[in-house]
């Protein structure tokens, strides 16, 4: 199903496709958030910009997130202040801040009709234990020149034991929102869709982006595909993992709570309203998994339903998607440059389910890298620092656990035929010795694929939900017939001829 913010924009005409090579001077790859804010940015300054987008603009991970634009990300500040000292989480603070006021100024000069609401945000619990993280980070944040409350109810329908309030956020139609940008920047440049990148080469002082329509030539590369999608240098992969949340957005008649909220810890539910049809419903996000775990069922959804009828017994569902976000080993974004040993080339990543107002601190530090100006938080959010590689703790985890989900994976490997694969269902079988990936679908027809990723080869988990094959290494997934849908993987699944093999 798709999520409510491409259901209600599907009736914008679709863009042109790149037909020929051109030259330009800065080439953006990817038309999500970061990507567009980029090219919006620099099309005001005047400079010449090409989009490229491997499928509709805002259809990824963009338009499948909760829209809410704030520099509250869970209880952050504290442990930031600990662990980089008060003047980092200071300036870690104000570039968020700055950016709320930057995606509202940008609305108001565009006059971009994008639901924008000021809201309060609140990180709540309801457990007593937690209150006092609550109390700490209240001093935290203080501490910073913010002023945060700790309060001891909101408008959710159940006591709390305690929360932290943020005046002055935000939140939008994400979508509606990139369609802005989108008008604003083909005034004077151009966005091309379903144009995939497929490789960056050093072309004297320039570089080629390699497309599967055409070449582009440009002085300035950013890279503003989610996931980044080159390996090297840059080595992403290595510091880096993804993690899917699912959203389910209810109709109730019972009154909906006015702001924004989130749980201090796991299992994470995260609240805030919406308009559809003229009537106010209620979005809830939770249900976080690495990417790549093998899913079998609905189950992810239905713990969200539990949740909305034990608040709302009168729920009704309107819309349920997923989506998935990069996460840093230190949990703080990756932006600037790319790599020492490749200039002129910028990246945007790992915004940890933050990137609304993390899109904007990313698109202006890119800008200001470009247009060769100094900006404040630059050095704040540094993507070739490789003190979270050396943080022994988190690789080994990340590690851990891509090797349990491949070993789950390993383990689920059938020897038996296809006959043992139930329709509407999908298995990795052994044919021959060698791994096939089979999804039945309901009617029995099958089809194979070979089941290792096209990024770096691991074996790919069966995602029953979706009918996708996913990446437990890095999260790339394809559709059951072997399409590329999410990167860092570019390239399809090589498609399997199980009849021939079997001979
Ligand atoms: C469930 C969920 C809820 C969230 N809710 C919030 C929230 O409430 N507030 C918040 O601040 N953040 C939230 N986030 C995080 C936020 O949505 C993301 O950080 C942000 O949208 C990422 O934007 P992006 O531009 O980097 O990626 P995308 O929007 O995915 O853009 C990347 C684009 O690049 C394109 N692309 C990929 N490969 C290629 C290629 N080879 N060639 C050309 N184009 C390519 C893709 O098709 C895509 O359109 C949430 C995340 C999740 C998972």
């Amino acid at each position: 199903m798709d999520s409510l913010w491409i259901e209600t924009t599907k009736d914008r005409k679709p863009l042109n496709v790149l037909e020929k090579d051109e030259k330009t001077e800065i080439c953006v790859i990817g038309a999500g958030l970061f990507g567009l804010t980029t090219a919006y940015y620099l099309s005001k300054e005047g400079k010449k910009v090409i989009v490229i987008e491997k499928g509709k603009i805002g259809e990824k991970v963009s338009g499948n997130t909760t829209g809410k634009i704030t520099s509250q990300h869970g209880l952050f500040y504290n442990h930031l202040i600990s662990d980089f000292g008060e003047e980092y989480a200071k300036k870690y603070l104000e570039a968020n801040e700055e950016a709320i006021n930057s995606i509202k100024q940008i609305i108001k000069q565009e006059n971009i009709h994008c639901e924008l609401a000021e809201k309060n945000s609140y990180v709540y619990t309801t457990k007593q234990e937690e209150a006092i993280e609550i109390e700490k980070e209240v001093q935290a944040v203080n501490k910073l020149g913010k002023d945060a409350k700790f309060v001891n109810k909101i408008d959710l329908p159940f006591k709390i034991e305690g929360a932290i309030e943020f005046k002055g956020q935000a939140q939008f139609h994400p979508r509606k929102y990139m369609y802005g940008l989108c008008e604003s920047i083909l005034k004077e440049n151009k966005i091309y869709e379903y144009t995939t990148a497929l490789d960056i080469k050093k072309n004297g002082e320039n570089y080629n982006v390699i497309t599967d329509k055409g070449i582009i030539t440009a002085k300035y590369v950013v890279i503003a595909t989610h996931y980044p999608i080159k390996n090297l240098p840059g080595l992403y992969f290595t510091k880096m993992y993804q993690s899917t949340s699912y959203v389910v957005a209810i109709k109730t008649n019972q009154k909906l709570p006015q702001d924004m909220y989130i749980n201090v810890k796991e299992p994470f539910y995260s609240f805030r309203t919406a308009e559809y049809n003229g009537e106010h419903i209620l979005l809830i996000c939770g249900s976080d998994h690495k990417t790549g775990e093998p899913i079998e069922n609905n189950c992810k959804y239905e713990e969200l339903e539990k949740k909305a009828k034990e608040l709302y017994p009168d729920a009704q569902v309107l819309f349920k998607w997923n989506t998935r976000d990069c996460i840093s080993l230190d949990k703080v974004p990756y932006i600037g440059e790319f790599s020492n040993i490749m200039k002129n080339v910028y990246v945007g990543t790992g915004f940890k389910k933050w990137g609304m107002a993390f899109s904007n601190v990313a698109a202006n530090i890119v800008k200001d890298e470009i247009l060769g100006k100094e900006n404040l938080y630059k050095n704040i959010f540094t993507a070739t620092r490789v003190e979270p590689i050396k943080n022994r703790w988190e690789e080994k985890n990340m590690i851990k656990e891509s090797v349990n989900s491949i070993l789950l994976n390993k383990f689920k490997v059938e020897t038996e035929g296809i006959e043992n694969i139930k329709n509407d269902n999908g298995a990795i079988i052994k044919i021959n010795g060698e791994n096939i990936g089979i999804y039945k679908d309901i009617e029995g027809k099958v089809y194979a694929v070979k089941p290792n990723c096209t990024h770096l080869g691991c074996l790919l988990s069966w995602n029953n939900l979706d009918k996708t094959w996913d990446c437990p290494c890095h999260g790339s997934r394809f559709d059951y017939k072997g399409i590329n849908i999410y990167e860092p993987a570019i390239k399809n699944l090589e498609i399997k001829n199980i009849y021939n093999n079997e001979k």
